[in-house]
């Protein structure tokens, strides 16, 4: 089916450039066009998870009743990956506990909980003049150490890439500035308004990761953000500003280095054993602040939109902040919320409550209201396969979930489930409202499971088998012990008999 409907595909969006994929409704008017805000009231409290990335969580470094200054280090990162978080304001730190993530689960996560003193002071930090005479490696230490991870919302440590660029003979680095999520214009506005200084941290990228050339690219519905990127990029002819079709999951890695460059990464393979890296445009933003201000990532700016905004915004935010105070400068009404998502519609996570706090993920939180949210009654499955030409992965939605409704976990993944990026292309399309995109979460989720009860009772027979060896051991080694005692008492005995016969 899937290459039946191939040539519509290529005829539409170029031949084997774009793999699916669907035009969203953008719900992007209410914020493009408002400046970023920087007025957002300082918090009393700020409450830091010390794990905001892929990898370790962080440990932290100071103790309940110290007074840290904007930017001191607060957790260090552990292991190879694995990132550190640092005050983002300057205050006393109050706890350091169990708190609710800002996930679905709401899960506990340890937190560090800061209370403000008002005077936001940052500690000393040096201004570096030239960050090109530093090394490439002394430019990934300092991203490390900044707390740096992507922003686009992988949040995977960014100075680990710059070390696998350098490692892998990066060709091209891409900057993501599609940012196709409905409703998010927080790197629309930063673009906008920052643009030279993104170019800064994709020169300084491009020179810690000993990499010659740079693609940044931007939908074609923000035409400002291009301009303004076109403009600080034209003195660097190391950088290019390529405009890219407005079409979701456009910012999806595979499916940008597939436009961008025609390559193919190969199923379960990284993107850099090809010779390209991604990274997104607010990370780039992060670098130069780092390697030009000595500041690490404390703060970032969050879209506020959804119908239940009476004030939506892109605001700038400490990290830590909670929704709740975010809510109360939106002016969001509770009474029409329906659903708080953070992140975009499309891939973003729903979230139970509105006591959570912003981390380095968080590129949006949304307050949707009933009318925003697709409820229509799911209806049977008409067959019209519009599932199957819209998944960028190239997958078969409809078999996947026949297969997950049945129970049949395996086939689905032989279908390639793990493949699924959770993209909603599928359900978004589906014109008798199957919410796909959830089988396929649900089925991750127990696959998952599946395999860390797996891996738990392997470790678990594994140790078993480890610690009846060592009995055996021992009991080997207590036999043979005692087999030599009792020679050696024989043999005591055997010259004692000599000796008295002697005598
Ligand atoms: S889009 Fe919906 S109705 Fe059409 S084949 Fe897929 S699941 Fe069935
Ligand atoms: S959610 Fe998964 S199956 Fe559906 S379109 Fe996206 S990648 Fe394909």
């Amino acid at each position: 089916m899937l290459s039946l409907l191939s040539p519509w595909i290529d005829a539409a969006f170029g031949p084997g450039r774009i793999r699916g994929g669907v035009h969203a409704e953008e719900h992007k008017s209410a914020t493009a066009a408002l400046p970023i805000a920087t007025d957002f009231p300082l918090p009393k409290r700020l409450y830091v998870p010390v794990q905001q990335h892929v990898g370790k969580p962080a440990e932290p470094v100071i103790k309940v009743g110290e007074h840290v200054l904007k930017g001191q280090l607060l957790a260090h990162s552990q292991g190879l990956v694995s990132a550190p978080v640092h005050a983002p304001s300057s205050g006393t730190i109050i706890d350091v506990n169990e708190y609710p993530a800002p996930h679905p689960s709401a899960l506990p996560i340890r937190t560090i909980v800061l209370e403000t003193d008002g005077k936001d002071e940052w500690q000393q930090h040096t201004l570096i003049a030239d960050p090109f005479a530093l090394s490439p490696e002394d430019i990934s230490l300092r991203v490390g150490t900044a707390g740096i991870v992507g922003l686009g919302g992988a949040t995977f440590p960014t100075a680990v890439k710059l070390n696998m660029g350098r490692e892998n003979r990066i060709h091209t680095l891409l900057i993501n500035g599609a940012e196709c999520e409905p409703y998010l214009t927080c790197d629309d506005r930063l673009m906008r308004e920052r643009a030279e200084n993104i170019i800064d941290g994709v020169r300084i990228m491009l020179h810690g990761m000993e990499t010659s050339r740079a693609i940044v690219a931007i939908e074609d519905n923000k035409p400002e953000a291009f301009a303004a990127m076109q403009a600080a990029a034209l003195p660097y002819p190391q950088l290019t500003v390529q405009q890219i079709p407005t079409r979701y999951p456009m910012g999806w890695d595979r499916q940008l280095i597939r436009y961008i460059t025609g390559m193919e990464v190969p199923v379960g393979s990284r993107s850099s054993e090809i010779g390209v890296t991604i990274h997104n445009i607010g990370t780039a933003y992060a670098v130069h602040k780092a390697l030009r201000h000595g500041q690490p990532l404390v703060s970032r700016i969050v879209t506020v939109s959804g119908g239940a905004v009476v004030k939506p915004m892109n605001i700038e935010v400490p990290l830590g902040t909670l929704i709740s105070d975010l809510f109360n400068f939106c002016h969001v009404r509770p009474d029409i919320t329906a659903r708080i998502v953070m992140g975009g519609p499309m891939m973003g996570d729903a979230l139970p409550h509105i006591n959570l706090p912003v981390v380095k993920a968080t590129s949006g939180i949304l307050a949707l209201t009933q009318d925003e949210l697709k409820s229509a009654d799911e209806q049977p499955c008409i067959r019209c396969a519009r599932c199957v030409s819209v998944c960028p992965a190239g997958l078969l939605p409809l078999d996947m979930a026949n297969n997950i409704r049945n129970n049949q976990l395996d086939a689905a993944v032989d279908l390639g489930l793990k493949d699924c990026i959770s993209c909603g292309s599928c359900s978004y399309i589906c014109p008798s409202n199957i919410p796909l995109v959830h089988y396929f979460k649900y089925a991750s989720g127990e696959v998952m499971a599946r395999q860390q009860a797996q891996h738990k009772s392997e470790q678990t027979k594994r140790l078993m088998n480890d610690r009846n060896a060592r009995m055996e051991r021992i009991a080997r080694q207590q036999q043979e012990e005692e087999a030599a005692r009792l020679a050696a008492k024989a043999e005591r005995e055997r010259q004692k008999a000599e000796q008295e016969a002697l005598v």
